[in-house]
């Protein structure tokens, strides 16, 4: 036997491997880099009996495939530097995913042990193995720790030592992979021995096995044009019989295995709690029930941020109105002074118009942190892994877009998740159609304005759906052209479903909607008291006022009884000067040049002036609608906004605004962390261009539809 084993530790993140290797290793460790990528080496040696080990610490992972650099890592050192003991840390609490790594060191012949850690969390849970029927199935022997308490490490030591002085068995136990796969595998092996130098390193079944995987790395190792047309025929033949991806059929195959092995071997003394998790998904994870009662969920959270919203939202609302009487009344009655003008048009009308809506955000917050610490958003996702797989996309993309409808910032970051980069590209792209909070306040301003009070849950559903659904479209349309290519085989993980707690639910609210208050007070303020200037700069000109003032003095020199029509004639001029002040105005002047490009969407300058606006960031939609309407206000009374709203468009502009704001260019801060995480000006900018381009198509062949039907006008 020789005197130095080379020791690798494998393992899902999280299972204990760091601790394991720490409690064996002690102080004798050192850490580097493995040659050519930045993943961290660890490496460290100790003594047991008269066996010196040197262990390694692999990267953590879930699975052994190309997909990214820490699988390859550890695949490639279990290859290339043959260690004499490979120790599966497994988180035995979560024994199912953490087998799955496990199956696959089986499949690549490593010598391998089973380490069945967090026994303590394991026990908690109720969990009873059998151990001598497990190791049967896996032909490897088991050892059971509790890491962090340094219990099972002689074991684990002694086992290591034992293992390492037995010689290979032949008959390392393989999944069975169904007929059909099998079947492949049986023409391709002779093939891939015969004629593949690669052989001679690789057990050839394992070959055979990456080929159908679409392993790319296996692939440009076979590198033969022979072998690589069998295995593109052998694809489409499985393909076209399972309906589904080989891929996906062999990591679907590998779990029935681990299920097999379990379900003989496992046994839960909590029966109780398990099943009652177990009865809940047979419902919500139903392939008929999943997704309406998904919808269901949702539109009960619109629901309830309407009708507990809007009364909260009208106490706000009089608040800010109050505010302003109060400070108008320093000015007399109908003075221009600007001060006055940049407090009331510019802060309350625009920063305080989007603050209005907070009660809004909080509650659709509040629902969503419910949803989520609930565990309700992992089975939302996984429902979704269906639809997903048809568009060449997986559920785990599904999670970063639910985290959109909270803000798209954190979307795009989550998409770190997702190990292909085609994926990635693709998630990231749709991300903004998950409608997001900074959106809600254009809803719940316009909606309702326009619509009555029953429909107001149900547009804000369809909204959302119609996002949920653009998205998946668009997914399947960039996935089938310019980001074509296969898609990982990813299995869910189901946490347990908990009681959320007030606590937990709370801080996650908090944690979304003050961001939101902060924006209103910082990004937003800014941006409006910039479009308050630009609305109401340039001043009027002496001329203007004096050309007005001339006609007013015809009317009255005119009609010196003071008749209704002479007052409804000066009403008309009040309008009409406001009107040209407010076109002349810098706002005015770039809405203008923007009205052709909008005009076909049943949009006026005004609008022009927000969606640009807009980019700052969406609730400043709101802010330039709110001062736009309060700087061109012909004095006096102060309609509410809505009401102005109401007066100026018609429904069906209300709605083609609703589906711009919707589909178009997210704000600024999603454009750059889009440039960030993909590294990449140019998908920022496709991004940007892409979505506003559907957008305006979309609109306008709303509202020109809607035109030629006379909706709405
Ligand atoms: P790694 O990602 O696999 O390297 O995992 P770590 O070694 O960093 O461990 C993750 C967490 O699990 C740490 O907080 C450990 O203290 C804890 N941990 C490790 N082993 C056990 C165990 O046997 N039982 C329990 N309850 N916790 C453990
Ligand atoms: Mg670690």
């Amino acid at each position: 036997m020789k005197t130095r084993l080379k020791v690798a530790l494998a393992g899902n993140p999280n299972s204990g491997k760091t601790t394991i290797f720490n409690g064996l290793t002690g102080s004798r460790q050192h850490v580097g880099n493995y040659p050519g990528v930045t993943v961290e080496r660890k490496e460290g040696t100790l003594r047991h009996r008269d066996t010196e080990m040197i262990v390694v610490d692999l990267p953590g992972t879930y699975s052994l495939t190309a997909y990214s650099a820490e699988e390859l890592v550890a695949r490639d050192f279990i290859i290339n530097e043959k260690p004499d003991v490979v120790v599966a840390i497994i988180d035995a609490s979560n024994l199912e995913r953490n087998l799955y790594l496990s199956v696959q060191l089986m499949e690549l012949r490593a010598p391998l042990l089973l380490c069945f850690n967090m026994s303590d969390m394991a026990a908690a849970r109720g969990l009873r193995f059998d151990l001598e029927k497990l190791s049967r199935f896996f032909r490897a022997p088991i050892v059971q720790t509790t890491g962090h308490k340094g219990e099972g490490l002689k074991e684990l030591l002694d086992a290591i030592t034992a293992l390492a002085g037995r010689t290979a068995s032949d008959t390392a136990p393989h999944v069975h992979y169904g007929a059909e796969i099998e079947k492949e595998l049986a023409a391709l092996v002779p093939l891939i021995s015969a004629e593949c130098r690669a052989a001679d390193k690789y057990d050839p079944r394992w070959l055979a096995l990456k080929l159908l995987e679409n392993d790319r790395e296996v692939r440009s190792l076979v590198a033969s044009p022979g072998i690589d047309s069998h295995v593109a025929k052998s694809s489409a033949r499985l393909e076209a019989i399972m309906g589904e991806h080989p891929e996906t059929a062999i990591a679907g195959s590998r779990y029935g295995f681990i299920s097999g092995a379990c379900l003989e071997s496992v046994v839960s003394t909590i029966e109780s709690r398990r099943t009652s998790s177990d009865r809940i998904d047979s419902v919500v994870t139903n392939r008929v029930l999943g997704i309406p009662l998904f919808l269901a969920l949702m539109y009960l959270m619109f629901h309830l941020t309407f009708t507990v919203g809007d009364p909260l939202m009208g106490f706000i609302e009089s608040g800010f109105s109050w505010l302003g009487e109060t400070i108008g009344g320093f000015w007399p009655r109908g003075s221009d002074s600007l001060l006055k003008s940049l407090l009331i048009d510019g802060v309350i009308g625009g920063a305080g118009g989007v603050a209005v809506f907070l009660p809004n955000i909080l509650l659709l917050f509040l629902a969503i942190s419910i949803l989520e610490d609930s565990g309700y958003m992992a089975r939302a996702a996984f429902i979704m892994d269906r639809l997903m797989h048809k568009i060449g996309l997986h559920g785990k993309s599904f999670i970063p877009m639910l985290i959109g409808f909270g803000c798209t910032v954190p979307a795009i970051m989550a998409t770190r998740t997702l190990e292909n980069r085609r994926d990635r590209l693709t998630t990231m792209m749709v991300a903004p159609l998950m409608s997001c909070g900074a959106r809600l306040p254009i809803y719940a301003l316009i909606i309702p304005a326009f619509f009555p009070g029953n429909w107001h849950a149900p547009l804000l559903w369809i909204i959302y759906v119609t996002g949920i659904l653009l998205a998946i479209l668009s997914a399947k349309l960039l996935r089938s052209t310019i980001l074509k290519g296969d898609s990982v085989p990813f299995v869910m993980e189901l946490p347990p479903y908990r009681m959320p707690t007030l606590k937990g639910v709370i801080i996650h609210m908090w944690e979304r909607g003050g961001l939101y208050l902060k924006k209103a007070g910082t990004i937003i303020l800014g941006v409006s008291v910039l479009l308050w200037a630009l609305t109401a700069f340039p001043r009027q000109t002496e001329d203007d006022a004096s050309r007005f003032e001339t006609e007013r003095e015809e009317i009255r020199s005119l009609d010196i009884h003071g008749g209704a029509d002479a007052q409804a004639l000066l009403e008309a001029i009040d309008f009409r000067e406001s009107e040209a002040g407010l076109r002349q105005s810098y706002a005015g002047r770039i809405g203008a040049t923007v009205e052709p490009l909008i005009r076909p969407m049943g949009f006026d300058w005004r609008i022009g002036t927000a969606l640009i606006g807009a980019f700052a960031a969406k609730e400043v939609f709101v802010a330039q609608l709110g001062i736009v309407f309060s700087v061109g206000e012909a004095d006096g009374e102060s309609d509410s906004l809505r009401e102005k709203l109401r007066e100026n468009y018609s429904p069906l502009v209300a709605l083609c605004i609703i589906l711009f704001c919707l589909v178009s260019a997210p704000c600024m801060a999603t454009i750059a962390v889009t440039k960030r995480e993909s590294n990449s000006w140019a998908w920022a900018l496709f991004q940007l261009a892409g979505l506003t381009l559907l957008a305006w198509i979309l609109t306008t062949a709303v509202y020109q539809a809607g035109s030629l039907l006379n909706l709405g006008t």
